[in-house]
Parts: structure tokens; sequence; C-alpha cells
């Protein structure tokens, strides 16, 4: 279902969500998804948190998004055993998602040891579980800019290509900001016979600090001539204003480099989302 969106002519839009703490979150989600659903998008996904925290709140959100557009779930697998893994799994399917982003995850703080304590070490164990388990699509992670625990690009696209001998039917990226990080991406894997669409991820820079910081905790790099900019800007708007145009600029690079579409992180957010979505197609410039 999603990947015959992905693998047609014109590039798909989608957006991230992920499954709010209180009340009030709650209600900037649904107001946001409400939002960015105006702009027809062709799919959602919403987050789990690792070690299968908030899983019930993942599955109510799942499940409401589910009933009114295409839905991945992400379903993590650090800590789990196979069959807690199945049993979620199947209340995924339930719950009527289409198909699951399945990635490791990484072992909470609290607990260190949590890889090696589930029965799962690999996102290539959960694929083979949901492929196994139900009738739902897989997709998996890429990472433009490398895993941090692989040693080079090469390992990854090796693990990739598992990945897709599996089962798995498309690619969502990590958060990245160079184009060229994507392109050596994709003709890495083409070469290694990864044919999946690889779908880039993108943030839309609104909150220069925000993304300054999300980008240091998933190791990826900022162009310096962008941190220069964002530093210099006299206030919160002008670095806005900056973050916002770089994003936008990105986002149609990558489109142009062949991208089969672009999966925005929403945060929650729609206005920097919807900009960043109507920037970057010109099917929904106003
Ligand atoms: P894996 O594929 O298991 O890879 C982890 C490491 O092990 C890599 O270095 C890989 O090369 C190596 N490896 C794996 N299999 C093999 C093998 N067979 N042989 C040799 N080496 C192997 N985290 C969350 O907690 N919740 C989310 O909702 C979430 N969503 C994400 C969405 C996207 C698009 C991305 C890119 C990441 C997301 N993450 C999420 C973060 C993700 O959990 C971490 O990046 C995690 O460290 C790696 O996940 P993975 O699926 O790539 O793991």
């Amino acid at each position: 279902m999603i990947a015959e969106l992905i693998t047609r002519s014109e590039p798909t839009l989608s957006f991230e969500f992920f499954p709010p703490k209180d009340e009030t979150g709650e209600v900037v989600l649904w107001r946001s998804f409400d939002s960015l659903l105006e702009l027809s998008p062709d799919f959602v996904s919403v987050t789990y948190g690792a070690g299968g925290s908030n899983q019930s709140k993942s599955l109510a959100v799942l499940g409401k998004m589910a009933s009114r557009i295409p839905t991945i779930g992400h379903l993590t697998c650090v800590g789990a055993t196979f069959a807690s893994t199945r049993a979620t799994i199947s209340s995924f399917e339930d719950a009527g998602v289409a198909a699951i982003l399945a990635i490791r995850g990484d072992a909470p703080k609290e607990n260190p040891g949590a890889l090696e304590q589930g029965e799962l070490k690999t996102a290539l164990e959960l694929v083979q579980q949901v492929t196994e388990h139900s009738d739902m699509e897989v997709g998996v992670a890429a990472f433009p800019e490398i895993h941090p625990e692989s040693a080079d690009l090469a390992h990854d696209i090796k693990v990739l290509k598992f990945k897709q001998d599996a089962g798995a039917k498309y690619a969502f990226t990590q958060l990245f900001f160079k184009v060229d990080a994507y392109i050596d991406l994709v003709d890495a894997a083409r070469k290694a016979g990864v044919t999946i669409p690889i779908v880039p991820g993108v943030m839309p820079i609104s909150n220069a600090k925000g993304v300054l910081r999300m980008a240091e905790l998933s190791g990826a790099e900022v162009p310096a001539e962008l941190v220069a900019e964002l530093h210099a800007a006299t206030d919160d708007e002008l670095a806005r204003d900056i973050g916002m145009t770089y994003s936008i600029k990105f986002a149609k690079e990558l489109l142009a480099a062949g991208a089969p579409g672009l999966h925005i992180f929403s945060l929650n957010h729609h206005r920097a989302a919807e900009e960043l979505a109507r920037g970057a197609f010109s099917r929904l410039s106003r």
C-alpha cells in the first residue's frame, strides 16, 4: 500500500508524529494532525518509545490516525522478547496500521544493558518477525551519515541489503542536513543491489537551538556556514527565517536529486512542517 505510493512517479509527502506525553501535548498533536491532513499527505508515521515505553499511547494514536490516512507505526525491539514482539505486531495490525517501520531502538540511559538483555538483537530480526507474523508492509532505517556503531557506509549498506532480502519494502533516513550525504548513500546502495526506495527524513529548522541540539544528539553534521549564520542572527525570528530558507532549499535539492518523497519530522507542530511542505512541493505552493 505505502510501497505503491512511494514507487509512483510523483514524490510522496508524509509526516512523522510522536505519541504525546500529556493532555496539552494531546491537544497540540491532534490540532497539528488535522492541519497537516489538509495538505493531503500520502501517509504518516508515529514513533515508538524504545523499550515499549508509552506503548498504549502509541497504539491509541496509531489507531486514530490509521482510521483517516495510511499510517506507519515505528516499532523497536531493544530489550524485547520474541513473544512480546509478536503480541505488539498483532496489536498494531488490529489497530489498522498499514506498515511497521522496524527499528532496533537504543538502550535507554537508565538501562544501558537493555540490548544484551532482550532476545531480539537487531532490526533485521524484527523485520523477519513482522514479515513472518503479519500481512503488514515493513520499512527500515537508513543512515546518510553512517550509523554511529557502524565502521563505514559499506557496512550499513550490507545490513540494508539483508533487510531488503528479508522483506523490507522501503527505508526512511535519519535526520541529516547535507544533500551529498543522501546522494552518496543512494549511489552506494544501488551499486550493492539495494533497490528499495530510500525516503529522506527532513527536519524544518524553525527553532535553531532545538534543531542544533537534535543534530548533536543524532550525530548529524550541520553545515558550518549554516551554524555561523544561525549564531549570527540577531533575534529568533531572523534565525527562523534563515533555518526555514535552508530547509526548503535542502528539501527541493533532495527532490531534484531523485528522492522518492519527503518524510517531514513535524515534532507534532504544523506551522513549520506545512511551510516546508509548501515550499518544497510546487503542487502545494500558494
Ligand atoms: P540495526 O539495523 O539493528 O543496526 C544497529 C547497528 O547494528 C548498526 O551499526 C548496524 O550496522 C549493526 N547491524 C545490524 N544488523 C546487523 C547484522 N546482521 N550484521 C552486522 N551488523 C549489523 N528510535 C526509537 O526509539 N523510536 C523510534 O520511533 C525511532 N524511529 C526512527 C526512525 C528512523 C527513520 C530512524 C533512522 C531511526 C529511528 N530511531 C528510533 C532510532 C533507531 O532506533 C537508532 O538509530 C538505532 O541505533 C538503530 O536502529 P536500526 O534499526 O538501524 O538498528
